[in-house]
Order: structure tokens, then C-alpha cells, then sequence
């Protein structure tokens, strides 16, 4: 077997997502046949996505009928240098996103960094509500971030998540009552002034709504993608919208909606009960076209779990850590989904 012929094998293998062969979309970079071994690179970059492990395995199994070992490694082309880029190290800048306060948005971020980073990745939660910044008591964040001799900050650590929060700077109870600029200034020096390391994945929690610092991490950071967290009201999705105008704006993708609040399941009945209606989330995402990444129940233990800092979906038994396992793995499939159309 020469590289022509694992190439051409490679053509078996489908992306599940996209619907062509692995090859025709451009997903193998370099490949080299050393004895018994192939070298595959593959233009994979949500590293742990169910879905690029699928692939991955595929690949394994595919050149393993042909009697070869497969060492795969990956890496996605982008346009700028490393020189060039903000936050070199980090591979997918996720943000978090909605219209209005009090839909669970800091939530679905904490669950979400900490659901990606138990499926394996190196991630990093930003906590950029300078406004009601309360990500560390989310996770029980009590170190600070320790500075080092050349004034970098070093992110304090908790369930494997490195973690930067305006709390730490000017303290949990204080309100900030910033203008554009000073929050411009601080957010900047957030991302590069700390030591992020090398990242798969950083969850940005942004303030609700459409202000100063979207536009500041927008125009930037580079964002892979946005999560919108919406509950089913109707109110809840007319402020949805006007995120979806900004992130367009921008040319960020959004990489789907996700429906908090979605049904309250009853501890003493047994039964669920729609509380905020049922369902908008994915008609809304039906209706804009974009993917719909799930929905969580109302749960008290979602509550408890934030005020003492251990966030749900680390709960193996709890169905609704199921339901923020399966949403985590809609995104991270989704960060792949758009990293694997720009190869083309
Ligand atoms: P936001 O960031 O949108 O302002 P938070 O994530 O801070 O919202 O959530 C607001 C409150 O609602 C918090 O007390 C949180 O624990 C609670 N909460 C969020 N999602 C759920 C849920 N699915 N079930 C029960 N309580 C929730």
C-alpha cells in the first residue's frame, strides 16, 4: 500500500455529518506509509466531538482491513499565522449568548465547559459578565489567579477548567458600573494578559443581551461559534432574535440554540409540567435554520448544583446531567460541522 492506495481506501469513509467521503471534502491533509504504519492527518478540530471520534475510528478500522496501523493526528488550516492570532493556543472560542438575563445562559456555560472538558478536552471558562460575574461560585472557585514574575495572570483550576472571571478582580458583590472603553480595556487584558496555555475548547460566558463587551470579544477574538440560550416563551425568543442579528453582523456562526426551563419534572408527581410552554426552542431554531442543540428541564438540582458549585452534568445519575451530556455533545459536534465545511 502506497499513499495513493490509503487515499483511495480513505474514500469509504463518510463523514456523518456532511454527507461525501472524507476525502472528496478535503478532511485528509498528509498521509505517509511506513512500513506497516500509516501517518494520517486529518482536518479535524473539535477535538473529542462525538462525531470526529467516529471518524477517527473509522479511519483506524478501514486501514486496519488492509493490514495497517493508523497513527492519526490533526490539525485545521486557518488564514493567519500564529503570530498573527489572538489567543494563539486556543483551538474553538466558544461563546455563550442571550437576549435577556435569568434564562440560565451562565448555566448552560458552566455545564457546558465542564461537560466538554469530561469528555477529555483542555478547556477554559471565561467569565465576561463584567456585570454579575458568578461563574467561580458556580464551581466553587476559591484560589485566585496567581500572577507571575513578567505580570501574566495564571488562571486558577477547577474540574480540570482554567478559569478567568471579573469576580476575581473586583470581587463577586461588587456592582461594576463600567463605560466602553474600561470595559474594552479590561476584557482585552483578560485574554492577553493570562496564561491561557493550549486550549481545545474556551467557553466565553457573555453578559445578556447585544453590548459593549460582544462587540469588543466579537470584533476581537476570534469566535468559532455561538451558543443562544433561550427558555420557550415567546419573549424569550424576540430577544434570541436580536442576537441572532448580532452574531450576523459580525459573521460569527452561531452554532445552535439551546432551550433552558424547558418542562419542570415534578419530584412528588412524577410528571412534567410546561412552565414556560414547550418546544419554541426548536421551532425557533426550525424556522432560522439553524441547528437546535437540546433542551433542559427545570430541575432544583440545577440550582443546588450551581450554589455549591458542582455543576450537573458531572452527576452521572441525574437525568438531567444527561440532558447537558447530550447538549455538550451537540456543540462540540457542531464546532467540528464548522470547522470541517471551511476546509473546502
Ligand atoms: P443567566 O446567566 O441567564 O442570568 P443563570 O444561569 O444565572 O442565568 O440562572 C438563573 C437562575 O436560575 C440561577 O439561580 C440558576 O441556578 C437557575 N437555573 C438555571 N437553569 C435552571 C434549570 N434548568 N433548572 C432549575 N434552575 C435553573
Amino acid at each position: 500500500m502506497d499513499e495513493a492506495d490509503v487515499r483511495d481506501r480513505l474514500r469509504t469513509v463518510e463523514d456523518p455529518d456532511l454527507g461525501e467521503d472524507i476525502v472528496s471534502l478535503e478532511l485528509v491533509n498528509d498521509v505517509t506509509v511506513d512500513g506497516e504504519t500509516a501517518h494520517v492527518s486529518l482536518a479535524l478540530g473539535a477535538p473529542y466531538a462525538p462525531h470526529e471520534t467516529q471518524i477517527a475510528d473509522r479511519v483506524r478500522e478501514v486501514l486496519a482491513e488492509d493490514g495497517l496501523d493508523a497513527e492519526l493526528s490533526a490539525r485545521v488550516d486557518d488564514d493567519l499565522s500564529h503570530d498573527e492570532q489572538v489567543l494563539p493556543g486556543v483551538k474553538n472560542v466558544i461563546a455563550v449568548a442571550s437576549g435577556k438575563g435569568g434564562v440560565g445562559k451562565s448555566t448552560i456555560a458552566v455545564n457546558l465547559a465542564a461537560g466538554l472538558s469530561k469528555l477529555g478536552a483542555r478547556v477554559g471558562l471565561f467569565d465576561a459578565d463584567i456585570y454579575g460575574p458568578n461563574v467561580p461560585r458556580m464551581v466553587a472557585a476559591d484560589e485566585h489567579p496567581r500572577a507571575t514574575e513578567d505580570e501574566k495572570l495564571v488562571p486558577p483550576e477547577q474540574f480540570g477548567l482554567k478559569l478567568m472571571s471579573m469576580a476575581f478582580l473586583v470581587g463577586e458583590d461588587d456592582p461594576v458600573i463600567w463605560r466602553g472603553p474600561m470595559v474594552h480595556k479590561v476584557l482585552t487584558q483578560l485574554w492577553e494578559d493570562v496564561e491561557w496555555g493550549q486550549l481545545d475548547y474556551m467557553v466565553v460566558d457573555l453578559p445578556p443581551g447585544t453590548g459593549d463587551t460582544q462587540l469588543t470579544l466579537l470584533q476581537s477574538v476570534p469566535v468559532t461559534g455561538a451558543v443562544i440560550v433561550t427558555t420557550p416563551q415567546e419573549v424569550a425568543l424576540d430577544d434570541a432574535r436580536k442576537g441572532l442579528e448580532m452574531f450576523g453582523k459580525h459573521d460569527t456562526p452561531v452554532l445552535g440554540i439551546a432551550e433552558n426551563m424547558s418542562t419542570f419534572r415534578c419530584p412528588d408527581c412524577g410528571s412534567e409540567h410546561d412552565i414556560f410552554g414547550r418546544g419554541g426552542g426548536a421551532k425557533f431554531a426550525d424556522e432560522h435554520d439553524m441547528p437546535f442543540l437540546g433542551s433542559i428541564p427545570i430541575d432544583p438540582a440545577v440550582r443546588t448544583g450551581s450554589d455549591d458549585g458542582q455543576p450537573i452534568v458531572l452527576d452521572e445519575d441525574s437525568e438531567t446531567g444527561d440532558a447537558f451530556r447530550i447538549l455538550t455533545e451537540n456543540v462540540a459536534n457542531n464546532v467540528g460541522i464548522l470547522n470541517r465545511r471551511k476546509q473546502r
